[in-house]
């Protein structure tokens, strides 16, 4: 039995400020911190205050992005090592944003990842093909292709998450259709099975424009434990929503 996963990716949006907020409207709530690994990505400027309004609360804390070298000359990059030390467990590698808005090239996500998993911290590897790939019949080849580059020369019981989420559906209102993202992420289960032994247990996230009001048809498909959300996260009450919707989908 895989533990649903909820994920909130704020991307460049709030403040410290605004994010000690959101902890306080979103933990008075009491989300479902046993039943659902719920887990926030703030900006990095919010992961310090952060880590100390999360601590002992069961809310786990992620990053959107990291450098893979440890230390040194890299101005503004910031180490795996260096999230760890201040609580945070995920860390988010090859969104979509990072791979067609920053150029981040296959080979630099595999670097992260081993990176990230030398420090401890577990990957959530983000694959997911464009509306130009999907027309042309090439989303399959597309997710092996990501998955196989990003994982490559790694093996045997990995921490892992990964999330599939279709470029053409983040933060545009429209989303994959169930059957879609249940066949995507059946054939991601699938490739993961030749390269790590824990396939069966990897938590493979829907993302992309994941509301409460639609969530529940992803949280239903067989190989699909949760969603990685970015608008709607942004609330916290429409994540405390998808929070306890992941929990309902846990007791079936
Ligand atoms: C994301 O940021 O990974 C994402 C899926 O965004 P949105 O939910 O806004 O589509």
């Amino acid at each position: 039995m895989r533990k649903p996963m909820m994920a909130a990716n704020w991307k460049m949006n709030k403040t410290s400020e605004e994010a000690l907020q959101f902890a306080r409207d979103f933990l008075r709530m009491s989300p479902p911190v046993s039943e659902v690994d719920v887990v926030i990505f703030p900006p990095f400027t919010a992961i310090y205050p952060l880590s100390r309004a999360l601590d002992k609360t069961g809310v786990h804390l992620g990053a959107q992005n990291m450098y893979y070298e440890t230390c040194g000359a890299f101005t503004g990059e910031i180490s795996g090592g260096m999230l760890a030390a201040e609580g945070v467990t995920y860390v988010i590698i090859g969104h979509s944003e990072r791979r067609h808005i920053l150029g981040e090239s296959d080979a630099v996500i595999a670097k992260k990842i081993q990176a990230a998993l030398e420090s401890g911290l577990t990957p959530v590897l983000c694959v997911g093909e464009t509306l130009q790939e999907r027309e042309a019949g090439d989303a399959a080849a597309v997710v092996v292709r990501q998955l196989k580059a990003a994982l490559w020369g790694l093996g045997g019981d990995l921490p892992l998450v990964v999330a599939y989420e279709p470029v053409w559906a983040i933060g545009t209102g429209k989303t994959a259709s169930d059957a879609d993202a249940q066949e995507m992420a059946a054939l991601i289960r699938n490739e993961l099975a030749s390269i790590t032994t824990a396939a069966e247990r990897t938590r493979i996230l829907y993302g992309g424009s994941v509301k409460p009001d639609n969530v529940a048809m992803f949280l239903q498909a067989r190989d699909i434990d949760g969603a990685l959300v970015g608008g709607a996260s942004l609330d916290p009450h429409a994540f405390y929503r998808l929070s306890m919707a992941a929990k309902s989908q846990a007791s079936i």
